[in-house]
C-alpha cells in the first residue's frame, strides 16, 4: 500500500503543475507526511487524508478495523442508555469510565452494581466503584492478574500466599525490574522448597525456595477473583448480554455499523443520535406494554446497573 501512494504521489507531480494548484499541492505534502511518519507502518497515527482522526484498532489480535469507537452506559433490564462516548479506533477502552460513570450518576440513577467485559477489570475503574460502594460484576482480566490459583491461596489478614504442598510465604517485599515497573515479590519458607517433591515444575533456576513475583494489586485482585468464580457472579452477569443485542440494535437496524460522515465530531453526532433513536422506541414499548409504567419505573430505580461495552465503526 504505501508504495502504491508513494507512486501515485510521484505521478500527480510528474503530470500536474502543482504551482497553480495550491491545494494539489498541500494534500501531496501532506500524504508525504503522513506516508514518512513511522507510525503509519504500525498502523498508528493519521492514515486518511479525509478522515485524519479515524484510526486503526483492533476487535481480536488478527480482525482490525479502521474508524471509532462507541462506548455507553446502559441500564440493562430497561435497556435505555444513560451515557455515550465517541474515541477514535485506537482507544482503550474503559479509559473515560469516570466520565460516564459521573454522567449517569447525573441522569438520576441510582447505581448499585456495574457489569463490564474484561477490558474493564482494572484498578482505576474497580477503586471508583468501591468508592460508591457499586459492586463490580466485571469477570478477571488474565491480563491485569495472573495467579495460578489450583497451586497458590491468598490469605488477606496475614498477607500471605499458600501452596498446594502446604508451604507459606514469610517475606513480602516490593522490587523494581530493569524497565522501571515495579512488583511484589513473596518467598516461600525454604526448608519446605528444598524436599519439596514439586520443586522442579514449581522453581526455576537454581534458588532453593520459590519466589513469587506478583502485580502490585494481586492481593486485591485475588478477592474479585473468587467472588467472580461463584455461582451468584456467574448468573448476574448474564444480564451484561442485553449490551450485546442493543449493539445489534443500533448496528443492523441504525445504519451504527458505519459512519455517515468524516471526523469524529461527525461520528458524535450519529452515535449519540442513534442512543436517542433506541431509547425513544424503547420507552414507546415500555410505555405501550404497562399500564402501569410509571409505578414500575419508581419501583424498580433502587436497582438499576450500568453496563460497558463498545461498538465500533469503519469510516465512510
Ligand atoms: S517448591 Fe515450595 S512453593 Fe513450590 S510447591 Fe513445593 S513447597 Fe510449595
Amino acid at each position: 500500500m504505501k508504495s502504491y501512494l508513494e507512486q501515485l504521489i510521484e505521478s500527480v507531480e510528474n503530470t500536474v503543475d502543482t504551482s497553480v494548484m495550491p491545494q494539489t499541492k498541500q494534500s501531496i505534502q501532506k500524504a508525504k507526511e503522513v506516508l514518512n511518519d513511522p507510525k503509519f507502518i504500525l498502523q498508528k497515527g493519521v492514515r486518511s487524508l479525509v478522515d485524519e482522526d479515524a484510526r486503526v484498532g483492533y476487535k481480536s489480535k488478527t480482525d482490525s478495523f479502521f474508524g471509532y469507537k462507541v462506548e455507553y452506559v446502559m441500564i440493562p433490564e430497561e435497556r435505555i442508555i444513560t451515557a455515550v462516548g465517541v474515541q477514535n479506533g485506537a482507544y482503550v477502552d474503559g479509559t473515560e469510565f469516570e466520565k460516564l460513570y459521573q454522567q449517569t450518576k447525573a441522569s438520576g440513577v441510582e447505581i448499585t452494581e456495574a457489569y463490564g467485559d474484561k477490558a474493564y477489570f482494572r484498578k482505576s475503574i474497580l477503586d471508583i466503584l468501591k468508592e460508591d460502594e457499586v459492586q463490580a460484576i466485571i469477570p478477571v482480566s488474565e491480563t491485569a492478574y495472573r495467579v495460578d490459583e489450583s497451586r497458590f491461596k491468598y490469605n488477606k489478614d496475614s498477607d500471605q500466599w499458600f501452596c498446594e504442598h502446604g508451604n507459606y510465604t514469610w517475606t513480602q517485599r516490593k522490587i523494581t525490574v530493569k524497565d522501571g515497573r515495579q512488583f511484589l515479590e513473596y518467598k516461600f519458607e525454604k526448608e519446605i522448597c528444598r524436599d519439596c517433591p514439586n520443586r522442579k515444575e514449581c522453581i526455576n533456576g537454581s534458588s532453593i525456595a520459590k519466589r513469587l513475583i506478583l502485580g502490585l494489586n494481586a492481593p486485591e485482585f485475588y478477592e474479585y477473583s473468587q467472588r467472580a468464580k461463584t455461582p451468584e457472579f456467574l448468573e448476574k452477569y448474564k444480564k451484561r448480554a442485553s449490551h450485546e443485542w442493543k449493539n445489534g440494535e443500533m448496528k443492523r437496524f441504525h445504519g451504527l455499523g458505519r459512519a455517515r460522515g468524516y471526523g469524529l465530531k461527525s461520528m458524535a453526532t450519529q452515535a449519540k443520535l442513534t442512543a436517542l433513536a433506541v431509547n425513544l422506541k424503547r420507552i414507546a414499548s415500555l410505555v405501550s406494554s404497562l399500564n402501569n409504567i410509571i409505578n414500575c419505573y419508581f419501583i424498580n430505580s433502587y436497582r438499576m446497573i450500568i453496563t460497558y461495552s463498545n461498538c465500533k465503526k469503519s469510516a465512510a
